[in-house]
């Protein structure tokens, strides 16, 4: 029976908790998709949502871009999915594919572009609407809400790991949650040594680290006793920029993997001199989405989760504020 109203958690303002509603079944444009959630993974990113540090959300906006679920419904224009395929979908939604960065092939610039859960409606529900070519269809393997964390946290982890230079074989990472914990695995197959920093103190964050195969950890001011050759930063903490230079070795690069950061303070050329880099990292292409899922073929990743139900969003976000989520929290439908 096609259901008509649907469970959503929904955000209407700044400051302000998730309030549960019943709301309609979205149904979905020509070219989207109607998806049934099994799983929405909650990413830092969804904070920086609610706290206003992303400005302009739509309003009311259903948050969320880790989805894991199942297409219910095709829109007519929808060639390429069918009705019962496994799909996920990402924080980029829509691009333009006209705009100069799309036609330059990097259309996780693109002006025009969408953001699932943020300027589109996302997976904090049971049901959301997706553009089609926009979402990744999964193998039924992955028919699991351990998944979820992997359209993000995996995602903009993955290509964050690809702005290394190849050759890097010391590799820090600053803020060991969702993403990194992803990360060190791939990371360790590949045989390089992972250097993770907690928060300072967080000896259960180090544990986890340890167990996960990391060669070094350590709080976020600590030094470890070898130069790295690239580090990604994952914490929105801008302090971190001028330490993780610190730490790094002539011609390395750091990376800044979220999309939001707290002031930089200032620091001394000589932290960057020798060529050393900072970057960012923005957003995801498809092209990375694909890339990461062929990947994870020869590349085991177990992600470890904490589940909630739906209704537990505001408990959930409240305590990956508190930083105490091992791994990724994770809303599950039907629970
Ligand atoms: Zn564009
Ligand atoms: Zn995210």
């Amino acid at each position: 029976m096609e259901a008509a109203a649907m469970k959503a958690m929904v955000f209407e303002g700044k400051g302000m908790p998730l309030i549960l509603k019943e709301i309609p079944v979205p149904e979905p444009a020509e070219d989207q998709v109607q998806i049934k959630i099994l799983a929405c993974g909650i990413c830092r990113t969804d904070l920086h949502v609610l706290d206003g540090e992303l400005t302009r959300p739509k309003l009311p906006l259903v948050p969320g871009h880790e989805i894991i679920g199942t297409v219910t419904k095709t829109g007519n224009a929808v060639k390429e999915i069918n009705i019962g395929q496994l799909v996920g979908v990402p924080w980029l939604g829509y691009t333009c594919g006209t705009c100069k960065y799309c036609r330059k092939g990097k259309e996780n610039l693109c002006e025009n572009a969408k953001f699932t859960g943020y300027t589109l409606d996302g997976g904090y529900a049971e049901y959301t609407v997706a553009y089609a070519q926009y979402c990744f269809k999964l193998s039924e393997q992955y028919h699991n809400p351990a998944s979820a964390p992997l359209l993000c946290a995996g995602l903009i982890g993955f290509r964050s790991y690809r702005m290394i230079d190849p050759s890097a074989a010391n590799i820090g990472m600053y803020g060991f949650g969702a993403a990194a914990h992803i990360l060190i695995q791939i990371a360790k197959a590949q045989n390089k040594k992972v250097f993770a920093f907690t928060r300072d103190g967080d000896t259960k964050a180090q544990q986890f680290a340890r167990a996960l195969g990391a060669y070094w950890v350590g709080g976020s001011s600590d030094v470890p006793d070898e130069k790295l050759d690239s580090s990604i930063i994952f914490a929105p903490a801008g302090e971190l920029i001028p330490k993780a230079l610190k730490d790094l070795d002539k011609g390395g690069t750091v990376i800044c993997g979220g999309i939001h950061m707290s002031e930089i303070p200032a620091f001394s050329y000589d932290l960057l001199w020798e060529e050393r880099a900072v970057r960012s990292v923005a957003n995801l292409t498809r092209e990375d989405g694909l890339n990461f899922f062929d990947l994870l073929k020869t590349t085991i990743v177990h992600t470890q989760t904490k589940l909630f139900r739906l209704s537990e969003a505001n408990d959930a976000i409240d305590k990956l504020r508190k930083g105490e989520i091992e791994g990724a929290a994770v809303l599950v439908m039907d629970r």
